[in-house]
């Protein structure tokens, strides 16, 4: 990179090792011209797309609404705090695994669906039948059938 006192092109790395507690890469660099030295860090950039909302805004992805959207249908669920932090891993490992710079809101409950699913059938449903906005009962109860709970007004 240029040197940011006399902006030549031409400066060396004189010694390189991780930071922050591996999170980073610091280089230490010498303008060859004129012998000024300086820090460079180096950092993952990780992306996480945008969110499309219904109403067509496009919001930044916000991970403590992911937190409280997943968190009130595991409410009195025995799910711990570790579980639901790396649920919201997968979840965000799955968006950014779209590779797309805006993901819209639906495919984005979808995939909390698919891992609320993996996690807790009880918190499913919930999150589920709030989500999708069942148009009807049959679909709401179709959901139900998945996952083999006791249908209302029948027997067992
Ligand atoms: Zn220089």
């Amino acid at each position: 990179m240029h040197c940011p006192f006399c902006n030549k092109a031409d400066t060396k790395v004189t010694d390189s090792r991780l930071a922050a507690e591996g999170a980073q890469v610091r280089r230490r660099r010498q303008c060859s011209a004129c012998g000024e030295r300086f820090t460079t860090f180096e950092i993952c950039e990780i992306v996480m797309p945008r969110i499309i909302k219904t109403n067509s805004r496009i919001e930044p992805y916000d991970q403590s609404k992911l937190r409280r959207s997943i968190s009130l249908p595991l409410q009195k669920r025995p799910i711990s705090a570790d579980e639901i932090e790396a649920c919201i891993s997968r979840i965000e490992h799955q968006l950014r695994k779209t590779g797309e710079r805006e993901v819209s809101s639906k495919i984005l409950g979808e995939i909390v669906m698919n891992e609320l699913k993996t996690l807790d059938d009880v918190a499913y449903v919930r999150f589920a039948s709030v989500y999708r906005d069942f148009q009807d009962i049959g679909q709401f109860q179709a959901e139900l059938d998945k996952i083999n709970l006791p249908k209302h007004g029948e027997s067992s």
